[in-house]
């Protein structure tokens, strides 16, 4: 699979408009029965899932090599190994997750049979963005299964060999009554926001998050909006700044910064600048060494995903007033399509091309600050990032993280690595996004607490207080 495409998107590839209504009409009709709701379909679902992708593990691989020059170890370490584990752990999670509660209640209520129930909320809509096309397409999944849900899944047209095998494989391994994919860009996206669904699961920028809203709104359907922003470092000079820009620099280059959490732009004191800068070149020689092609030229650095994105990355760099530090050299060829190397820009302010837009891309603007009030000024009047990361050993530099910013997650000390723990929530704030996701928070995204009480027929005479004639002035205290 050498072929790169231009990632304008396959239109031969789309699922036709019209089928769309009867994939809605299938799964809504799979939803009205229990037919998802039996703890032996979820499991065998989950574990078809993993089976899925660790069969094709090589396919996928290709797919993503051939969309966007993705690196196989990053698709194996980020997409393919983490789905694996997360299904597999999920179907070992069902009995705990889905047993009902009975929450501790009152003592006038002990025989009152407060019971929560965990209800599938029925057919669930996944719009996922092509980054990370399959974890960020099957992620989601995987908590609409364990939730007893049907599902349909919007993967993004910007990948489209990746979206398609996507497709094919979840027809072959999955329930198709109760999972379907639908190809296609904003047509049918639009086709799929005009009918109601009973959550939906938006990852990707926030304009269109506005435009899934507002569809969703028509409906009272509630939503995951998992969105992105700048994500900013602080690094404390007073911190080891090498090993700062090491791993700044590792979170930036993975999927050549078309991350979420990326790290979007560094605040840094004037006095480590230099060495901050010294630092970032050492391990970007280290990381692609210029006698092997450099970053440009290797299969361990990913393309910019489409034409459009490129142009965009590459308009930036043409505006910036800032100066190239590190970096800047791009290529748009057969074999290396769309590449653009890591590239540090200096001499940066708060107003410049590189400042206006989360950069989604392999550019790392540098803004140099005197304090780490500054900084915390500079964070707050922007908007709300999914992530902050601050390099510092200084329990008070980090209390002040905590207790004067806001974000989605907080990082100290490293980049990127928090997506690694499954037990953590993952979720912006504000601008970044809302909604839980993750294990069991996907589960619980998909899932509805229903309440109950059944009340004995021997509590009569407790409750005989609420029946009038109550005497209105028995209550005057
Ligand atoms: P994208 O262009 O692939 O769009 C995402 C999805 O929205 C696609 O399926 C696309 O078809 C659909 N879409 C596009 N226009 C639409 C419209 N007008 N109406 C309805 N649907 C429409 O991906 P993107 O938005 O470029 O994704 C990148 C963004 O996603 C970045 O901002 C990034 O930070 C964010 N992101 C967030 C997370 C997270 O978990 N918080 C993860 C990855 C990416």
């Amino acid at each position: 699979v050498d072929t790169p495409s231009s990632n304008g998107g396959d239109t031969s590839l789309e699922t036709p408009l019209e089928d769309i209504e009867n994939y809605h009409t299938l799964l809504h009709t799979t939803a009205s029965t229990t037919h998802t709701h039996p703890l032996a379909w979820r499991r065998h679902q989950l574990l078809q899932l993993a089976r899925m992708v660790q069969n094709h593990a090589n396919e996928l691989c290709d797919a993503l090599w051939a969309d966007m020059r993705k690196p196989r170890t990053e698709v194996i370490f980020t997409e393919i190994g983490a789905l694996v584990q997360r299904a597999v752990k999920s179907a070992a999670k069902l009995e705990e997750w889905t047993k009902e509660e009975r929450p501790s209640v009152g003592v006038h209520q002990g025989s009152w049979n407060a019971t929560i129930y965990k209800v599938p909320k029925g057919v669930v809509l996944i719009i996922a963005p092509w980054n990370y096309p399959l974890i960020l397409t099957l992620q989601p999944l995987i908590g609409a299964l364990a939730a007893g849900c049907c599902a349909l899944l919007k993967p993004s047209e910007l990948v489209p060999t990746t979206s398609a095998l996507l497709a094919r494989l979840v027809s072959q391994y999955l329930d198709p009554s109760a999972v379907r994919v639908v190809l296609g860009g904003v047509p049918a996206a639009t086709r799929l926001l005009a009918l109601r669904w009973d959550h939906i699961h938006y990852t990707g920028n926030g304009r269109v998050a506005r435009v899934v809203a507002a569809a969703a709104a028509k409906f009272l359907t509630p939503l995951n909006l998992e969105l992105g922003g700048k994500g900013p470092v602080c690094v404390d000079p007073a911190y080891d700044v090498d090993l700062a820009a090491k791993r700044i620099l590792w979170g930036k280059v993975n999927n050549a910064g078309q991350v979420c959490v990326a790290p979007d732009y560094i605040l840094a004191s004037y006095t480590s600048l230099d060495t901050l800068v010294a630092s970032l070149r050492k391990w970007y020689a280290a990381f692609y060494p210029p006698s092997t092609g450099g970053a440009l030229h290797s299969r361990e650095y990913a393309s910019i995903v489409s034409d459009a994105h490129y142009a965009r990355l590459t308009g930036l760099l043409a505006r910036t007033k800032g100066t190239i530090v590190m970096g800047g050299g791009t290529e748009n060829s057969a074999e290396w399509p769309r590449r653009i190397e890591p590239t540090v820009v200096v001499g940066v302010q708060g107003d410049d091309a590189l400042m206006e837009e989360e950069i989604f891309g392999p550019i790392l603007p540098i803004i140099a600050i005197d304090a780490v009030d500054s900084a915390i000024d500079f964070v707050r009047s922007r908007p709300t990032p999914l992530v902050l990361y601050m390099f510092t050993e200084d329990p008070l530099f980090k209390q002040r993280i905590l207790n004067e910013t806001r974000s989605g997650n907080v990082v100290f000390n490293d980049v990127f690595q928090q997506l690694d723990v499954d037990e953590l929530p993952f979720a912006g704030v504000g601008d970044s996004g809302y909604g839980n996701q993750i294990m069991e928070y996907t589960y619980q995204a998909f899932t509805q607490l229903r309440s109950s009480i059944d009340m004995p027929i021997d509590a009569e005479p407790a409750l005989s207080v609420r029946y009038t004639p109550r005497g209105e002035d028995a209550t005057r205290i």
